[in-house]
């Protein structure tokens, strides 16, 4: 063979002296890669392998050059290899040689030549060509320098590159590539990148290549992209993508640098899931606040929690039931099966997951029914197919009203936040479930108080009424005596008599109040627009005799429009003018009336300066029949102010006094105005 190296023995044997073809080295691949023609030798110089950048600057195919000495590639004489790469020679050797190529041209090339560690007592020689080299230029140690930066960076870097042709098969991986998808690089190198791909997406990146290639089209982002890249244990990582491609020898090739995102994509998705627990709880706190429906939220709450743990099914189980046969009552459901529940409620089903969690009084995670043993009677569960689940008591653990529960058809891991989540809104359900107990109770007194309340008017106003009758009696034969007997008594005989008819007097009077304060609520007219100014005119017409007697000052701001019954309204404005006349102490009566808005109420007042109360004595003049003042000082019965408390407490208002003895004293009430919305009363 004239045109080629004389062959030798082991020409076109594939074997290699160490067994391996140097793409089972990163290191061939990746100067490949780098542009860089390589070539490996024994010690005496018989080639064992080239790389592709080797084999066409010779034009001889790989299984011609092995096993050919590499002294026959050489126009000039060349010195033993051996001789050239001494032993402990720590840096490449550089020589400048005549290469005669297959088609009887000739090269000149700068090789570096370079012994090689070898595990084995056989040394190696490998000589990287700079063939663009000119025998002034000295560029060549850059480039190896170069090949050997990339190299240590590919080793070091956690993030996977591959390099590809245009046929998408690999022509380097570094080390990373395995611990990111399992597979050696030995093993990629020379396979089809489709490998590393998902069957799902391999089309589609064929397709996107060959648009590529052909028309220079970008389908995706070169700059980064997230794919999925294809592990060879079978399953899926989400990657992190760069692009790029550089041409060698006329030749396109692509260079993927990539990452695993998984930790950044597990993370955004506890992420979402904690916002979404997150949302459903605000909306459920909300719900619970706004709407008095307790089965609506259970209804809702339910969804809620089986959404946010995309789990199929979640129950709200009742801690109280009618059935002897059932431990538990459901509540509220949703996405159950009727079997599950029906497995669950039971008695005699003692492992349930409610019953353990009540008995536990925290909640119960169970990741594996299968193994569970806190649940160990949980074939019944398994058998419909539940295999996982989590329980939470509601309420406190002394008195739970009952458990909520999530099931899920497949074995599943929960995080802590899944479990607060749950917490959270077993809470809440707490909440609403001890309200709606509240309310009920609250209902129940409200309408025993009611009719209590009306039997207590019923028989003050009997009670009242009836004792007219006979007072009457008293009275007229009182008279009787005085007006038949005055002759023949005595003056102590006529003082008794008097006192007799005083105090049959008082109690008539006192009995009036009683019946009035009892009819305050029975006997109102409704509520409707009352002109405050129109009453204040009629009650100043009534007290007129009165006024001029004690020549009291009346004055008044203008009074505003209210809700109310006018006819106990200006019983409200007389018995406190009449008060404040009557309470005036020795200067002449200054009384003052005002109203002042406040928030949604009017704000009523009735200034004097009269002889005051002291601040002790404010609470108990509003009660019946108190009264700080004998009637030898101030006649009155001591109902005037509970009369206007009833009365304002019926208008949906408060009363109030400020004072202090010598001082004077304002009483205020509230009062809604005209245009309040009638409620019921
Ligand atoms: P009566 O006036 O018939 O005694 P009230 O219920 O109207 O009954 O008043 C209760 C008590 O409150 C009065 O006895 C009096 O001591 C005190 N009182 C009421 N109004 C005034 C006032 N304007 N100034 C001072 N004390 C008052």
């Amino acid at each position: 063979m004239d045109s080629g190296p004389p062959s030798s023995s082991s020409a076109g044997n594939t074997d290699h002296s160490d067994g391996s073809s140097i793409h089972d080295h990163g290191t061939g691949s990746l100067l490949e890669a780098a542009g860089i023609a390589s070539v490996w030798m024994h010690a005496d110089g018989t080639i064992t392998d080239a790389n592709d950048a080797f084999v066409s600057l010779t034009g001889y195919s790989r299984s011609e050059l092995r096993g050919t000495a590499f002294s026959t590639l050489v126009e000039d004489d060349l010195p033993s290899l051996e001789s050239l790469v001494a032993d402990d020679a720590t840096s490449p050797v550089s020589t400048n040689l005549s290469i005669r190529t297959s088609a009887e041209t000739r090269r000149s090339i700068e090789i570096h030549l370079e012994r090689l560690e070898t595990d084995g007592d056989e040394s190696r020689i490998v000589g990287l060509v700079n063939r663009r080299a000119t025998p002034t230029e000295s560029v060549s140690s850059s480039e190896f320098t170069y090949g050997r930066t990339f190299q240590a960076l590919a080793d070091a870097l956690p993030d996977g590159i591959i390099v590809l042709d245009t046929n998408s098969d690999i022509q380097y991986a570094n080390p990373a590539v395995e611990r990111i998808l399992g597979y050696p690089p030995g093993e990629l190198v020379g396979s089809n990148k489709v490998t590393i791909i998902p069957p799902r997406l391999r089309q589609a990146h064929i397709d996107a290549l060959q648009q590529y290639l052909e028309t220079g089209e970008r389908t995706i982002n070169w700059t980064y992209v997230e794919l999925p890249g294809q592990h060879k244990a079978g399953h899926e990582i989400p990657l992190g993508i760069s692009l790029n491609e550089f041409w060698f020898d006329d030749n396109r090739y692509f260079v993927g640098l990539f990452r695993d995102i998984s930790p950044r994509k597990e993370a955004e998705q506890t992420l979402r899931a904690k916002v979404s627990q997150l949302e459903s709880i605000a909306y459920l706190g909300r719900h619970a606040l706004e709407n008095r429906d307790t089965d609506a939220l259970l209804e809702n709450a339910t969804e809620l929690v089986a959404a946010a743990l995309d789990l199929e099914c979640c129950v709200v189980y009742d801690a109280e039931t009618n059935s002897t046969d059932d431990a538990f009552r459901v509540r509220s459901h949703v996405g159950c099966d009727d079997a599950v529940l029906e497995t669950e409620i039971q008695r005699s089903s003692t492992d349930s997951l409610p019953d353990a969690t009540l008995a536990a009084g925290e909640p119960i995670v169970v990741e594996s029914f299968e193994t569970d043993s806190r649940v160990p009677d949980s074939t019944a569960l398994t058998t419909h197919g539940i295999r996982s689940g989590i329980g939470v008591p509601i309420g406190p653990t002394t008195d739970s009203p009952g458990v909520l529960v999530v099931y899920g058809t497949t074995e599943r891991e929960f995080a802590d936040h899944d479990v607060d989540f749950l917490e959270s809104a077993a809470t809440i359900i707490a909440t609403a479930i001890e309200r709606q107990a509240y309310e009920r109770r609250l209902n129940d007194t409200v309408a025993e108080l009611e009719v209590s309340n009306e039997r207590l008017e019923q028989f003050a106003y009997a009670a009242s009424h009836d004792m007219q009758e006979p007072l009457r009696m008293v009275s007229s034969y009182l008279q009787l005596l005085e007006r038949r007997y005055t002759d023949e008594l005595d003056s102590d005989g006529k003082e008794f008599i008097e006192f007799a008819v005083d105090g049959a007097e008082r109690m008539r009077d006192m009995i009036d109040g009683l019946l009035e304060y009892s009819r305050i609520d029975s006997k109102g007219a409704p509520l409707e627009p009352v002109d405050l100014d129109a009453v204040l005119e009629d009650v100043l017409t009534d007290l007129q005799v009165m006024i001029d007697q004690s020549d009291a000052e009346i004055t008044a701001a203008s009074l505003p429009e209210v809700r109310g019954d006018a006819g106990q309204l200006r019983q409200l404005f007389q018995n406190l003018l009449s008060n404040a006349l009557e309470y005036s102490g020795d200067d002449r009566p200054r009384v003052h009336i005002d109203a002042e808005r406040t928030g949604p109420m009017w704000t009523l007042s009735v200034h004097d300066e009269g002889i005051g109360i002291d601040p002790e004595d404010t609470t108990q003049i509003f009660q019946v029949f108190q009264r700080l003042h004998s009637r030898a000082e101030y006649a009155g019965t001591g109902i005037g102010l509970a009369l206007c408390q009833r009365i304002v407490e019926r208008h949906g208002g408060e009363i109030w006094v400020d004072s202090r003895p010598g001082e004077g004293s304002t009483f205020s009430f509230t009062l809604q105005p005209a245009e309040t919305a009638q409620r019921d009363r």
